[in-house]
């Protein structure tokens, strides 16, 4: 950091010598790796480049329609655009798949049928794909109302996808076996690329009719491939993450093969009319938008995360990842050990922000939470966690999730407010 950025942070800002310090310390530390994050963001960068030539993409396409939405033409742009970066026959990107759980939810109902087994091989799913599967709730028309069984493999102690134990778990109605890329609220490391392959081939040599699904949430650009293009039949993910690039308002993607995304598009509106009807209301050009320059978004997340993993290793706290670890999500998590440490820590992170700046996160209690949780969110776009954002229950051991930034200067300011913050407190 310059010296004239110091000042201004001193003076402005109220950052101490030695928090200043800290993170240029640590800094120093990581940026020898950030050549490697570089390489992939380059890559990437060029590979959505190329998806949009060749979809020849021009200012029509940034319009719509009303109605029925027939010919609606953001639709066919953004399926053919998503479709080519991921490497998959077919694509539903669409506005109105409201969320992330709602696109990997539109996977799973679209797709399994009464009678079918669903397996998920990463533990226990993210909490909101619960009340989806049935582990919670009744009557909502979960799978388990409309008898979908389900089976959950555990991780190994050592965070990787149990062989023997889905080998174990499989049966003659197993129609399809989920992965979730990214940490979720857990301490685990997110699956590498190279493990997604592996654990493809394996469920497709026990039975190549199985249905390998990932939650790719958090995890897309963070290699040169996607779950898609190493053996994965379907893929989802949320558009207020990774690929919206900050710019999606809203939206979530489904990709994979074709005959599988008609299902799910059939789920989507209802069978019979599939993809063929819906708008975009608009939405086009903000979601390609923020598709080109997702690669470059997604470095400067995960810069962030790797120098707040340097900085609380330097100051003795267990983080995960470790800094020098290869990483597949955007997402660092820091045990802090005490409720004061996570409320100023995400105190911190909130007075980082653009929006809301002002504004003191309080914990709360989130419907489907056994504990209140904090959140430190100023964003643009509401809920955004591709925007800066940090957040934990507060039980212990008070583990943080600090995530996103739309630039690596963002997310390192927000790793300079909550030290401060902790610093403040007495707390570091
Ligand atoms: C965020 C997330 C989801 C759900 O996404 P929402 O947009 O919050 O509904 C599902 N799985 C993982 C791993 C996530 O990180």
């Amino acid at each position: 950091m310059g010296t004239c950025t110091e000042e201004f942070l001193k003076d402005r800002f109220h950052i101490s010598g030695r928090v200043l310090a800290l993170v240029a310390e640590a800094e120093a530390d990581v940026a020898p790796l950030f050549a490697g994050l570089d390489d992939v963001m380059a890559f990437n960068q060029y590979k959505v480049l190329a998806a949009f030539q060749k979809n020849r993409v021009n200012d029509s396409h940034f319009s719509w329609n009303t109605g029925y939405g027939y010919d609606d033409p953001g639709k066919k742009i953004l399926s053919g655009v998503y479709s080519d970066v991921f490497g998959t026959e077919a694509a539903l990107v669409r506005p109105i798949i409201v969320n992330g759980t709602h696109a990997i939810s539109l996977a799973l109902t679209g797709v399994l049928r009464p009678g079918d087994e669903l397996i998920y091989c990463t533990g226990s799913p993210y909490d909101t794909l619960h009340a989806v599967i049935g582990l919670r709730g009744e009557g909502m028309g979960s799978l388990a109302d409309f008898g979908v069984a389900y089976k959950q493999v555990e991780l190994t102690p050592d965070g990787h996808i149990d062989y023997a134990a889905l080998k174990t778990a499989v049966s003659p109605k197993t129609r399809m076996v989920c992965l979730q890329r990214a940490t979720g609220y857990g301490w685990r490391r997110a699956v590498m690329l190279e493990e997604i392959e592996e654990w493809a081939r394996f469920v497709k040599g026990m039975a190549p009719e199985i249905i390998c699904m990932v939650d790719n949430c958090y995890g897309e650009f963070l290699d040169v491939r996607e779950p898609s293009e190493a053996g994965a039949d379907l893929i989802a993910g949320s558009l207020i993450k990774n690929p919206g690039g900050g710019l999606a308002l809203a939206g979530g993607y489904v990709a994979g093969r074709a005959d599988l995304i008609e299902a799910v598009a059939c789920r989507m509106t209802c069978p019979g009319i599939g993809d063929e009807c819906g708008l975009t209301f608009g939405q086009t050009r903000a979601m390609l938008q923020g598709l080109f320059l997702a690669p470059k978004t997604v470095n400067g997340a995960v810069r962030g995360a790797m120098l707040c993993a340097r900085v609380f290793e330097r100051l003795g706290f267990e983080v995960c990842p470790a800094s020098h670890e290869q990483r597949s999500d955007i997402i660092e998590a820091v045990r802090l050990g005490s409720p004061e440490a996570l409320i100023a820590f995400c105190e911190g992170v909130q007075a980082a922000a653009p929006v809301d700046s002002y504004v003191r996160p309080e914990p709360w209690d989130m419907p489907g939470y056994a504990d209140p949780v904090i959140m430190a969110a100023g964003a643009f776009v509401q809920g955004s966690s591709i925007e800066l954002s940090a957040d934990g229950p507060l039980r212990p051991p008070y583990n943080v999730y600090f995530q996103g930034g739309l630039t690596y200067e963002h997310s390192k300011f927000g790793v300079i407010r909550a030290l401060q913050a902790m610093e403040d407190k007495g707390l570091v």
